[in-house]
């Protein structure tokens, strides 16, 4: 078989593959217990001929469908290198871990493209692709689409990404050229070249992650009336700026900043301050062996973008700037009114920060080490304690580098937004960090955790009702399914007028920062009535635990008040409002946040900003026809072709993909267009004397229902008509001949 071929689906052999899906309908989708020590035994149980479980292109096809079914079925394929699976509406996407030679390839591309019937493929990210560029056409008005591509951290949601813009790079390549700052570029190789840029920026090297984004991001790629890609735009959210002080044990921090110092020459590293050797705290070497880091790329990327040299020169400067004040320590003082020294070692470091920074030296020692505290228009002077110091610097540098990542993003869509006029529709690919549940979680696992809640709200109420609501207006005979809905832990997190959200709010407005056990009283006592929410009063760390759709966390409260402020002292915005880098001062100046928290107006807390970006990005989503690509990370240590059935099976639950399944395969999961099913089995229409009635009566039928789009077919349904209808066809062409 040819390559092309083997893609191409298994047509009767896979529909009728151990006639796997008689009788079996769900109507409880309930949560199914997890894998544990049953696992072995309930593999053994499994009714679906085990040489056969690798065909399987969609899961809704294996009986029974439980966590353990779904789960041999992944690895039957994993290991014969097939790594995309349906599973009714959802595409699951075990990532191999090495390059897959011809999986990508232009060829492949133009390929899934041309075809005339792409779902007859076998599964893969470019059906999606194409189905979603489709559609984009609606049979009666355009619709825009958006690729939501989920996952856990390594999962492979940002290689998918890329993937998908690479996808409509290509084949809705416009060749349209955009002019800026004596740059001329082909649009389409703008709006990839702002990934290279974004990574480099955003993403780290983690324990789960060589290549680990520290942020999320939805971006529209923008079409034409002729479907051509003529722009682009990218919102980001919540981008992790703690890393750039504070790097967790044996993670590095962003990647740019290892960039720098790998690809600088002599010259840049003389005036970045940087000598070979220089031992620098934030930037601390990952015990893995991280791939090639790619300066180069990243500034090749910038001039493509039209960000000029001296642009970059700016930038950069500020970044070497970062490197040095993170060697800059402070000495304890012992004597409360006077403030601590910087110690003698990180004069130097002081120095040169400041020299990069471009602010005078003096003011910012001072505004490291002392504090303004206004009463009425008086202004007392206090000086900090060696931890608050401390606190300050750290301030400074993530101030600095997320104001940063925000001019860059601000530039980047600048420099890729189409003019309005242009285009009009979208394609929306969404890639955000996934369920996350660690050891300890604190305010950015809650607000995560909440994206995915609110992400999997939007999964539940589009596809599972949507689809419901179709089958009634069709008139399909259909029983309604029960769904799992996660609005009750939605309402826990961020509803009104209490939740955990206002709560920490109130807390926030009030200055209530230091007393844990204070604020989980006022949660105790406020949210008791909710059955998403725990706690063990007798911890000694205070904490509360929310039972998500994905399974319950323990969020640790100590230090979540203070982070959901996130308070920048107004002497820091002063001291880089006078910088004399013209980009450093531009990013505090044109904000105009940042004048009103310099003058304490803004109340902005975290949770509220988050909430409010995600509210906007639902209101998008909700506009679009989505489509769900389900990453999964097969095993925890990224080796190549390494499945491991518990680390699996965990990310399975915790997407919820069985219930997917389940509600997939209690419903019609095939869908044929009407106009390939006429296209295909139109001519039996005209032999109504052959004794296939109600097969002629449905078909028959169909002429008149072209209007819709599509023609719903159960599992059973399908097997049986598709069996039929090869019969009905042999004897038709037999005489024929
Ligand atoms: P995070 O949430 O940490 O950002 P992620 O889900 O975005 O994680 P990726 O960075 O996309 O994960 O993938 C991790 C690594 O897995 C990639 O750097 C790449 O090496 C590998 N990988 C992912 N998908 C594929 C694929 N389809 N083919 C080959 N390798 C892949
Ligand atoms: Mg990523």
């Amino acid at each position: 078989m040819t390559s092309a071929e083997e893609r191409r689906y298994a047509g009767a052999g896979h529909r009728n593959g151990g006639g796997a899906v008689k009788g079996f309908v769900h109507k409880d989708c309930s949560r199914h217990p997890s894998l544990n020590d049953s696992l072995e035994g309930e593999i053994q149980a499994f009714l679906t001929d085990e040489d056969q479980l690798h065909t399987y292109d969609d899961l809704t096809k294996v009986n029974p469908v439980t966590p353990t079914t779904v789960l041999k079925c992944l690895r039957a394929r994993y290991r014969v290198k097939v790594f995309y699976t349906n599973a009714g509406c959802t595409l699951v996407a075990l990532n191999p871990f090495q390059p897959i030679p011809d999986l990508y390839s232009l060829d492949v591309m133009k390929e899934y493209h041309s075809a005339s019937q792409p779902q007859e493929f076998k599964p893969h990210i470019f059906i999606v692709a194409e189905e979603a560029y489709r559609n984009v056409q609606g049979q009666l008005e355009p619709v825009n689409q958006s690729l939501v591509v989920s996952g856990e951290s390594g999962a492979g949601k940002t290689w998918t990404s890329r993937c998908l813009m690479k996808y409509y790079a290509t084949v809705a390549a416009s060749s349209s050229v955009v002019k800026s700052q004596n740059t001329v570029e082909r649009i389409e190789r703008r709006v990839l070249d702002s990934n290279p840029i974004m990574e480099a920026f955003g993403n780290a090297c983690t324990l789960r992650n060589n290549n680990s984004s520290r942020f999320g991001k939805y971006i529209q790629l923008q079409l034409d009336r002729c479907q051509l890609l003529v722009g682009a735009s990218v919102q980001t959210y919540l981008l992790e700026k703690t890393r750039v002080a504070c790097q967790p044990a044996h993670e590095r921090n962003f990647h740019i900043f290892y960039q720098m110092m790998k690809g600088a020459t002599d010259e840049q590293r003389k005036e970045w301050k940087m000598p070979h050797g220089q031992r620098l705290v934030w930037l601390p070497k990952a015990e893995k062996i991280v791939e090639e880091d790619c300066f180069h790329e990243t500034v090749e990327a910038m001039v493509h973008l039209g960000i000029n040299k001296e642009r970059q020169r700016q930038l950069f400067g500020i970044l070497a700037g970062l490197l040095q004040l993170g060697n800059v320590n402070f000495s304890s003082s012992t004597d409360e009114s006077q403030p601590c020294d910087i110690e003698e070692q990180s004069q130097d470091f002081l120095q040169r920060a400041a020299e990069l920074l471009c602010v005078p030296a003096e003011e910012l020692q001072t505004c490291l080490r002392v504090r303004t505290l206004k009463a009425g228009k008086q202004s007392v002077l206090k000086p900090c304690s060696q931890a608050e110091c401390s606190m300050r610097r750290d301030c400074l540098a993530k101030v600095t580098y997320a104001h940063l990542f925000e001019w860059l993003v601000t530039f980047i869509n600048n420099s890729i937004c189409a003019d309005k006029s242009t285009w009009c529709n979208f394609i929306g690919v969404l890639d955000v960090y996934g369920f996350e549940c660690f050891q300890v979680n604190n305010l950015e696992q809650l607000c995560i955790n909440y994206a995915n809640e609110k992400l999997q709200q939007h999964f539940v109420a589009h596809y599972l009702r949507a689809q419901q609501e179709e089958y009634v207006s069709e008139g399909l005979q259909w029983s309604f399914v029960k769904y799992q809905d996660n609005q009750s832990c939605l309402d826990l997190i961020e509803g009104s007028p209490v939740s955990v959200f206002t709560l920490l709010n109130e807390a926030s407005r009030l200055n209530r920062t230091s007393d844990a056990k204070t604020f989980r009283v006022r949660l105790e006592k406020e949210l008791s009535d909710n059955v998403n929410i725990s706690w063990d009063k007798f911890s000694e760390v205070p904490h509360f635990t929310v039972a998500h759709y994905a399974g319950k966390v323990d969020y640790q409260i100590q230090g979540m008040v203070d982070k959901n402020k996130d308070p920048v002292p107004p002497e820091l915005i002063d001291l880089l409002q006078k910088s004399g880098n013209s980009l450093l001062h531009k990013m505090f100046t044109d904000n105009e946040t940042e004048n009103l928290m310099k003058k304490g107006l803004s109340k902005v807390t975290v949770v509220s900003k988050f909430k409010n970006s995600l509210e906007s990005l639902m209101k998008i989503l909700h506009g679009t026809t989505p489509h769900y690509t389900r990453c999964i990370k097969p095993n925890p240590d990224c080796k190549p072709l390494t499945f491991q059935k518990e680390e699996v099976v965990m990310q399975l639950e915790a997407c919820g993909i069985v219930e997917t399944i389940h509600i997939s395969a209690a419903g019609f999961p095939i869908r044929i267009p009407f106009s390939s099913f006429i296209q295909r089995y139109g001519l039996i229409a005209k032999y109504s004397r052959f004794p296939f009635r109600e097969l002629l009566y449905w078909s028959a039928g169909l002429f008149s229902f072209s209007f819709t789009s599509s023609f719903n077919l159960d599992a059973d349904n399908s097997d049986m008509l598709h069996q039929e209808v090869e019969k009905l066809l042999r004897v038709v062409s037999q005489l024929q001949a």
